[in-house]
This record gives structure tokens, C-alpha cells and sequence, in this order.
């Protein structure tokens, strides 16, 4: 018998004599006999079950021998949460649906009992059925800030977004948290879902509704800079990605590739050179920093291009950069030196590859590529550039 079946018996042992008790009362015994508490020979059989690990067994017996009554409800409560906690989600569901079937059961047990077989039910992947409980125990506002905030999972795993939205909204008013950001999420998945069937006017409507919802919600303007490209407004994409530099830093990464495409565009290169200039002096980055080489090398000569690399580098040293400045020399070097040179170049290769480019703040969870919603902690916009001299 494992330790999970012991704490059960051990749990349940009070409860079984207290029915044991009752039963001698009940029959009609004196006062005297029925201060002797006796084990039930139910309880003992429900004993043989689990040692000879017919765990299915056991559980009906204990349902059956836990006559539901206010004292032994929290026995039932403690009971399922002990095998969802196990991952035996089953009997979780079992014992609670058992309480919540017992016409006897008090207003507060029974909205107690739903909240936890709703939570079951998430649990179990049962959504629909979790949703309409949580719904039930909303309206009745019983424990209606654990079944908002349940809904406002559920509403997300199904990307029902305008739901999620509306739950959002009732959990700010009812708990005075800031939900902000995340409702300003939910809006840009309807814009790209907006974009998505090409409606480009109900994209830029939802995102808009994320700015108000957020105004440092930088995925709004980074999908709105999307839009102006895919529309051929370079001038209007420019202003929008800009405005993700100012909102959140972290991903400027994200947009000096396709700030050069539009700049270049409108034929306005040094205008770009001079921003990136601003940038990488006052908040870094090497894809800024190389972005720069490579526009510095365009408009000025290779030379101009290698020694503001240098200069950067001293400062704020960084594998990709490095790497960068191999290639420039090995461009002029010949003989002995190229060998030597692409020998170095190899190496940093090998130091930065198969490193992940992102990575999130809260859980850690490492990523090849951006997700607005992290894979691991389910958290909003917290999956970010990793920095550092092998990252940004
Ligand atoms: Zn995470």
C-alpha cells in the first residue's frame, strides 16, 4: 500500500468510526454502549480492497459508507482533491458528483463541490462541462472570483476571445486587478484573425481596441505595421514600428530587419542610419548593432562599417558580432591568415548555434522563435530576446 492510500484510510478513519457510532445509535442502544465507537466491518473490507490494490473497489465502498451529513463533506471535498492532485482525475470526479447528487447538502458545500468538479472537468479536458459549471456558480455568486478566473482559462484554451474579453472585464470590476494587457492580447488574436480572412479595416479596429486596452502593447503595432506593408504604406509601417521601440525595447530585434525594407522603399537610407545610430547607443542590441554595420557598410565602404563595429564591440562585446568582424577580415585576407581566420569564424558558429533566441520571463522556458502566449506558464507577453554576449 503506497502512501497516497494510507493518508486515505487514515483520512477516512474518524468518519467510519463516527458512522459506526451512529449506527449504534440508531439500533437503539443504551447511552453507554454508544459511547463505544466500534470500526465498521465496511471500512475494514474497503481496508482489504486497497491492500489488495482494487483501488475501484475500495472507492465505492467508501462512497457508500461516508453517508453524506455536514460532517463529512469536507471528508469528500479533501478526498477528490487528494486523487485530482494524484492525476486520477476519474475518482475525483466520481466523489464529487456523488456530493453534489445528495439532496441534503447545504448551499455553501454544494457551490464548494461544483467549483471543484468544474475544476476536475478542466482538468480533464471536459470544457464544456467545466464551463456551464463555473457559469452556474457565477450567477449565483458563490465563489465567483475562482470561477471567473476558471472561465478566463477556459475561454482561452477554446480562443473564444470576445468571452475572454467579457470575463476579463467582470474580474477587473470584481477584483480590482488590472487585466490591461491581457485583454489588449486578446484583441490582437482577433486582429490576426481579422487578417487572416483579409479584413484588414476589423484588423486595424481591434487593434486599436488593444492600444486602449494597452498602450505599451507592442504586438498592436507590430501586426499594425504588418497591415501597412501588406498595403503598401512603407511612411505608415515606419511610424508603427517605431512606436514598438518605444513601447518595449526588447523588441527592437524584431523590427530593424523590416524598418530597412521600408526605408529603403521610400529611398531614405541615411534617415534609417541615423535612427539605428540612436538606438544602439542608448538601449544596444547586436541585431540593431549589425543592422547599422550592414547599412554604414552600404552608404559608407567596408572600412567605415569594420570600425564602428570595433568600437561597439569593445563596448559591448558579442558573439555575433565578432563573427561579423571575421568575415570582414578574412574578405581582405589571403594564404595562412584566411585559413586561420575561418577556423575563428567556425568557432563562433559552433558557440551560437542551437542557442535559443527567446526566452521567458517569468517561467524561463526557452524558444526558437516568438510566441505572444508563453508554451510553459501560459503567461501573456512575457517570452522576450534572450540577451547577453551569445544572444541579443
Ligand atoms: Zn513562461
Amino acid at each position: 500500500m503506497d502512501l497516497f492510500w494510507g493518508t486515505v484510510l487514515i483520512l477516512l478513519l474518524p468518519v467510519a468510526a463516527l458512522s459506526g457510532w451512529w449506527a449504534a445509535r440508531r439500533s437503539g442502544r443504551d447511552q453507554r454502549h454508544a459511547a463505544e465507537v466500534r470500526i465498521p466491518p465496511e471500512y475494514l473490507a474497503g481496508l482489504n480492497y486497497v491492500l489488495n490494490e482494487e483501488q475501484d473497489k475500495a472507492i465505492d465502498l467508501f462512497i457508500k459508507l461516508l453517508e453524506v451529513d455536514n460532517q463529512t463533506v469536507e471528508t469528500h471535498l479533501a478526498l477528490g482533491n487528494l486523487f485530482r492532485r494524484r492525476g486520477e482525475v476519474d475518482r475525483a470526479i466520481r466523489i464529487h458528483q456523488n456530493l453534489i447528487a445528495r439532496p441534503k447538502l447545504g448551499a455553501e458545500h454544494r457551490a464548494l463541490a461544483l467549483l471543484e468538479l468544474g475544476t476536475d472537468y478542466m482538468r480533464s479536458g471536459l470544457l464544456d462541462r467545466a464551463e456551464g459549471l463555473f457559469n452556474e456558480l457565477v450567477d449565483k455568486d458563490a465563489h465567483a472570483e475562482a470561477a471567473l478566473r476558471a472561465l478566463l482559462d477556459i475561454y482561452q484554451q477554446e480562443k473564444d476571445w470576445q468571452k475572454a474579453i467579457a470575463i476579463a472585464r467582470r474580474l477587473e470590476s470584481a477584483t480590482g486587478e488590472r487585466f490591461g494587457p491581457e485583454i489588449a492580447q486578446f484583441h490582437c488574436e482577433l486582429a490576426d484573425e481579422a487578417c487572416k480572412r483579409g479584413d484588414y479595416s476589423a484588423a486595424r479596429q481591434r487593434l486599436q481596441d488593444a492600444l486602449e486596452n494597452d498602450r505599451n502593447c507592442a504586438r498592436a503595432s507590430l501586426t499594425e505595421a504588418g497591415i501597412c506593408r501588406m498595403e503598401r504604406q512603407p511612411a505608415a509601417a515606419i511610424a508603427a514600428y517605431k512606436r514598438v521601440g518605444r513601447q518595449d525595447p526588447n523588441y527592437l530585434p524584431e523590427v530593424t530587419g523590416p524598418l530597412l525594407e521600408c526605408y529603403r522603399e521610400i529611398g531614405r537610407l541615411p534617415e534609417y542610419r541615423d535612427y539605428l545610430r540612436e538606438v544602439v547607443g542608448t538601449i544596444g542590441g547586436i541585431t540593431p548593432l549589425l543592422c547599422l554595420t550592414s547599412l554604414t557598410e552600404e552608404l559608407e565602404g567596408r572600412n567605415a562599417a569594420a570600425a564602428l563595429l570595433t568600437a561597439e564591440l569593445d563596448r559591448r562585446p558579442a558573439v555575433r558580432g565578432v563573427q561579423r568582424l571575421v568575415e570582414y577580415a578574412m574578405a581582405v585576407a589571403d594564404g595562412e591568415l584566411q585559413r586561420s581566420l575561418n577556423a575563428i569564424r567556425q568557432m563562433t558558429e559552433r558557440l551560437i548555434q542551437g542557442k535559443s533566441v527567446y526566452q521567458c520571463q517569468h517561467c524561463g522556458f526557452a524558444a526558437k522563435s516568438l510566441h505572444w502566449k508563453c508554451p510553459g506558464c501560459k503567461s501573456w507577453n512575457s517570452i522576450k530576446p534572450v540577451f547577453g554576449v551569445e544572444g541579443e
